[in-house]
C-alpha cells in the first residue's frame, strides 16, 4: 500500500513537471548554482546568506553545523563525550513546531537536557495505539525507559494552531487534509473558552485557549497507563507552560492548578 502511493505521487510529480516545461529550466539553473557554491565561488555572510542575498539552504546548513561544532562541541568534550555513551534528560517537553519557540532557546536547554516532541499547537493526544502511535511511542520512551521526571507541554502566543482550532465552525466541518483533525484534540479547550469568554475579543479567546490547551493536553497525557503510574508514585511530574514572545515571559503551573500560574518569569 505505501509502495503504491509513493509511485503515485512520484506519477503526479512527472506529470506536473511534463506539464510545466519551464521547470526543467529552473531546476537546472539552481544545480548550476549549487554546485558553484560547492565549489566555494560564492561567500557566504555570517547569517549564512550569500553575498548576492539570495538565499543558499545548503550554506546556511553547512555554515551553521561549523559553528555550532567550533563554538560548543568542541569546546565540551566532557559533555559530548557523556552523551556519546547514552541520555539521562529530566524533561519531556512538548512544544509547538512553529519555529519561534524552539525549547532549547528559550529554555537554554543543553544536548540530554530534554527529550522533545513537536507538533502543531503543542498537543497531547489521548492514548489510542493506531491513530496517535507517534506520539504514543515517544511518551513511552520517555516514561518507561528514559525515566524522566517532568513532563512540560509549552503553549504560547500567537499561536497559529490554537487560531485554527478557535475558528472551526460549530458544526465541527474542516477544510484541511490534517490541520484540523489535529488540533481537534483540544476541542473541549476551544468549547470551555467559547462559552467562558464568549464575549471577549477573538485575540483574547485564543490567548486563553493556548493555556487550557495545555490543561487539556496535561489531562490527555493521564490516559497513558504508564504515565498514571509514574505520576501515582512521585517520580513523575505534570506541568503545563505559556511562553508569550510579545512580552518575554514565561508562565510555568502544575497539573492540578489551573490557570493560576505557580512561578512566572518576565
Ligand atoms: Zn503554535
Amino acid at each position: 500500500m505505501v509502495s503504491k502511493a509513493y509511485e503515485e505521487a512520484i506519477a503526479d510529480l512527472s506529470k506536473l513537471l511534463s506539464e510545466k516545461g519551464g521547470l526543467d529550466e529552473v531546476a537546472a539553473a539552481k544545480i548550476k548554482q549549487i554546485t558553484k557554491e560547492l565549489q566555494g565561488e560564492v561567500v557566504g555572510t555570517a547569517n549564512g546568506n550569500v553575498k548576492n542575498d539570495a538565499f543558499d539552504p545548503i550554506h546556511r546548513l553547512n555554515s551553521g553545523f561549523l559553528s555550532f561544532k567550533s563554538h560548543k562541541y568542541e569546546k565540551n568534550p566532557a559533555l559530548y563525550g557523556e552523551l556519546a555513551k547514552g541520555q539521562s534528560p529530566k524533561f519531556l517537553v512538548f512544544a509547538c513546531s512553529d519555529s519561534r519557540v524552539c525549547p532549547s532557546h528559550i529554555l537554554d536547554f543543553q544536548p540530554g537536557e530534554a527529550f522533545s516532541v513537536r507538533n502543531i499547537a503543542n498537543m497531547v493526544p489521548p492514548y489510542d495505539k493506531t491513530k496517535f502511535s507517534g506520539t504514543g511511542a515517544a511518551i513511552e520512551y520517555a516514561v518507561v525507559h528514559l525515566k524522566v521526571e517532568n513532563i512540560v507541554v509549552i503553549g504560547h502566543s500567537c499561536c497559529g494552531g490554537i487560531k485554527g482550532l478557535m475558528s472551526i465552525p460549530d458544526d465541527g466541518s474542516t477544510s484541511s487534509d490534517f490541520i484540523e483533525n489535529w488540533v481537534k484534540i483540544c476541542d473541549p479547550a476551544r468549547s470551555k473558552v467559547k462559552s467562558v469568554l464568549s464575549c471577549a475579543e477573538f485575540a483574547d479567546q485564543c490567548n486563553n485557549c493556548e493555556k487550557e490547551a495545555v490543561n487539556v493536553s496535561l489531562g490527555n497525557l493521564l490516559t497513558y497507563p504508564f504515565v498514571r503510574e509514574a505520576v501515582a508514585n512521585k517520580t513523575l511530574a505534570l506541568k503545563g507552560a505559556h511562553y508569550d514572545f510579545v512580552h518575554g515571559a514565561f508562565e510555568l503551573w502544575n497539573l492540578d492548578i489551573s490557570l493560576s500560574p505557580t512561578i512566572s518569569f518576565k
